[in-house]
Formats: structure tokens, C-alpha cells, sequence
């Protein structure tokens, strides 16, 4: 056991990091900040600390060094510099495992090697997570630094639900199979489902329906990840604020010979342009929630595909799960959007799915159920909470 309590969470996009240092005696949050347009003429830093004011910096900061040394000079203007002997790890959200991390993992040479041999399969995120890496271990390398992979709750779905029906043998030499991402927020919000329930997660059924910009499904059976909407990258699964999601992939194949887009336009498009900023320019549910108000028959389309493939993702989840003891929506959509939870429950009352209007009103930051009482299945809105589930996986990896 380490007296040193406090864990510095870090979260390295490709222009930003995010940033969270929490007590890990009782999980609050002592200084949050994000720094933002790494790299660019003007970056920016927020930074929040518990106690005192929200600061804002402007400054150009060439790389992440610069953006994580800016981060340091805040926290150790608070009192609470990585220099710190209460600092007792960093922990870092790196996107793609593959299958040989299937846990939280102290940062090495040789796991760094292999996180490297991943960046083929997650080229948008796995490069930013590593110089996040290699520049924190820089700033305090005698502090242990782990890895905590979006893809490792997703591990345990059985060959069945991971494999493509394509070639073996073709995709095994490309390592082509089903990942699935925001595994944290997976493994985080099902377990605490089960603890909204009573009941220990390895006793419950849950589908977990995480709605933010990005948005997976998943069902967990027992604790664990049986099938999941995301697949080889995020792209898979439901529409989202800017994804497609499922497309057929014979739609790549048509804008390359007939609509003569490059492999990247094609990329961008799928990634960047689709879903409900494709469908009605806006990604924004709130945004879309207006229009709707307002008459607007594109916005409406746009809800109405989202609110339509969540369906098909939740009725081919109770098939696969076979008993549904719980349905969760978590992130900014779930969390928030009454209209989304009420549209994709409604009409399945025959697989024991209903909200009741009143209780899905309540706006609250707590996990709280909206099923009528007596549901054969609880409806529950659980809002998600990665950062605290990245500390406490590093934390207790390194108090072991
Ligand atoms: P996240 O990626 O989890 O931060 O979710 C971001 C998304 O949540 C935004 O793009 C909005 O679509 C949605 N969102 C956030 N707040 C609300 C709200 N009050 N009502 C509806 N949607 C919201």
C-alpha cells in the first residue's frame, strides 16, 4: 500500500488533451481541464480546480509536450504539481488494445512497442494516446503510467460475435475482427446498473446504450461483454453525431468507381459527414430537438433513422442476451434526451420495455430508473463516468 492517493487521469486526442486529477479516497474530482488546438497558431487551455476559479490561457503550444507542461505549471499553481509524493499513477485512455490487453496494463517499452503495432487497426487515436504517453513518462518517469484500453471490456464477446464472415485467413493476416470501443463507460455503467438493481453485475443481463457524439450498444451478460455495435473501428454500429454507423460495405465500393472519391474522401465522409450531421447538418440532439419543434421534416428524418437502428440494435440484443434484466442509456444523449429513451422504447412492450413518461422527465445527475413499476425489465438512465473508472482501474493496479 501506497500512502499517495490521487490519480491524474489523461486523455490525448490527436489536438487535445483532457485532463482530470481525482482523490482516489473518495473519487472527487481536485482540478479538471482540457487544452484544446494543440499544434495550432492559438491553443487553449481550461483549466477548473476544485477549489478557485475556472482559469482560461491562450498560447501557442507547438506539441503535447507543451500542452502537458502547460497542464503541470496549472495543477502546481493549485498546490497540486505532478511532483507531488500524493501523485501515485498516471492513467491513460489508449483506444485500441487489440486482444493481448485485455486489462489495465502498466505502461513498459515493450507494451508501448505494442500499442505501436496497433496503430494500423486505430490510426485516428492510437498515435495521439502515444505521445500522451511518452510525454507524460517524460515529465515523472519514476511514476508508474497505465494503459486503461477502450477496447479490453469487449474481450470476452465470444468468437461468434467478434469474427466478420469474410476470408479467415485474410482477415487474421490484417487482424480484421469486432473490438468495439468505450469499453470504460461499458464496463462502468453496467456495473453500475446492477448496483441501481441490488444486485451484483454477475447476477444481471444489462444492454448498455451509450449515446454521446459517438454511440455503442452492448449487451453484458453477467458481468460480461457478449456483443457489441462498434467493430475493427468506431465506425460500426448505431448513427451517430457524425458516423454513419451500419452501412453495406458495398456503398464504399460504389462512391469509389461511380462517385470517384478517394479511399480518405470516403473515410471522411463515412466518419465526419454522415450520421445526423449528414442526415440534417446538425449533431446536436438539443439542436435537433428544436427543429423538430419547429416543423423541420429533415431534422425529423434524421431523429427518426437514429431513434429506428437504436430499435434494431435493442431487439437484437435481447435475442442475443435471451433474458434483459436491465436496458441503460448513459452520455450526453442518454442521459439527457427524454425524446430519444421514450421513441426507442416505445412499442417494444411486448419484450417488457417501457418508460414511464414522468419518471423519464426528471433531469438528474444521479442513476435512476424510468421504467413503470412492476416492469418485467428496468428502464435505467445511468449517467456514465470514464474518468473515474480509468483512475480507479489504475489506482488499484497500482496499490496491488
Ligand atoms: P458526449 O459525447 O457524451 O459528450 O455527448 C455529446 C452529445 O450529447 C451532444 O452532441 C448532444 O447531441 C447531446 N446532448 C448533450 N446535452 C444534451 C441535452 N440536454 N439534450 C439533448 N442532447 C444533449
Amino acid at each position: 500500500m501506497t500512502s499517495a492517493n490521487r490519480v491524474l487521469v489523461l486523455n490525448s486526442g490527436s489536438s487535445s488533451v483532457k485532463y482530470q486529477l481525482l482523490d482516489m479516497r473518495d473519487g472527487s474530482r481536485l482540478a479538471v481541464g482540457l487544452v484544446e488546438r494543440i499544434g495550432e497558431r492559438v491553443s487553449r487551455l481550461v483549466h477548473t480546480p476544485a477549489e478557485g476559479e475556472r482559469r482560461e490561457r491562450t498560447a501557442p503550444m507547438a506539441g503535447h509536450e507543451a500542452a502537458l507542461k502547460a497542464v503541470a505549471a496549472e495543477l502546481a499553481a493549485d498546490g497540486l504539481g505532478l511532483d507531488s509524493p500524493e501523485l501515485a499513477a498516471i492513467g491513460h485512455r489508449v483506444v485500441h488494445g487489440g486482444l493481448r490487453f485485455t486489462e489495465p496494463t502498466v505502461i513498459t517499452d515493450e507494451v508501448l512497442a505494442e500499442v505501436e503495432r496497433l496503430v494500423p487497426v486505430a490510426p485516428l487515436h492510437n498515435p495521439a494516446n502515444i505521445v500522451g504517453i511518452r510525454t507524460a513518462w517524460a515529465l515523472r518517469p519514476d511514476l508508474p503510467q497505465v494503459a486503461v484500453f477502450d477496447t479490453a471490456f469487449h474481450t470476452t464477446m465470444p468468437e461468434h460475435a467478434a469474427r466478420y464472415a469474410i476470408d479467415v485467413e485474410t482477415a487474421d493476416a490484417h487482424r480484421i475482427r469486432r473490438y468495439g470501443f468505450h469499453g470504460t463507460s461499458h464496463a462502468y455503467v453496467s456495473r453500475e446498473t446492477a448496483r441501481l438493481l441490488g444486485k451484483d453485475p454477475s447476477e444481471v443481463n444489462v444492454i448498455v446504450l451509450h449515446l454521446g457524439n459517438g454511440a455503442s450498444a452492448s449487451a453484458v451478460a453477467g458481468g460480461r461483454c457478449v456483443d457489441t455495435s462498434m467493430g475493427l473501428t468506431p465506425l460500426e454500429g448505431l448513427v451517430m453525431g457524425t458516423r454513419s454507423g451500419d452501412v453495406d460495405p458495398a456503398v464504399t465500393f460504389h462512391l469509389r468507381r461511380v462517385a470517384g472519391m478517394s479511399v480518405d474522401e470516403i473515410d471522411e465522409l463515412l466518419n465526419k459527414r454522415s450520421g445526423l450531421v449528414g442526415l440534417c447538418g446538425d449533431n446536436d440532439m438539443r439542436e435537433i430537438r428544436r427543429r423538430i419543434d419547429e416543423g423541420d421534416e429533415r431534422a425529423r428524418l434524421a431523429f427518426d433513422i437514429y431513434v429506428h437502428r437504436l430499435k434494431k440494435y435493442i431487439g437484437a440484443y435481447c435475442a442475443v442476451l435471451g433474458r434483459v434484466d436491465a436496458v441503460a442509456f448513459t452520455a450526453g444523449v442518454g442521459e439527457n434526451a427524454a425524446p430519444v429513451r421514450e421513441a426507442a422504447m416505445e412499442g417494444l412492450e411486448q419484450l417488457g420495455l417501457a418508460v414511464d413518461p414522468e419518471l423519464n422527465a426528471v433531469r438528474s445527475g444521479e442513476p435512476r430508473l424510468i421504467s413503470p413499476a412492476g416492469s418485467r425489465v428496468a428502464v435505467a438512465v445511468v449517467p456514465t463516468d470514464e474518468e473515474l473508472e480509468i483512475a480507479r482501474q489504475t489506482y488499484s493496479l497500482v496499490n496491488n
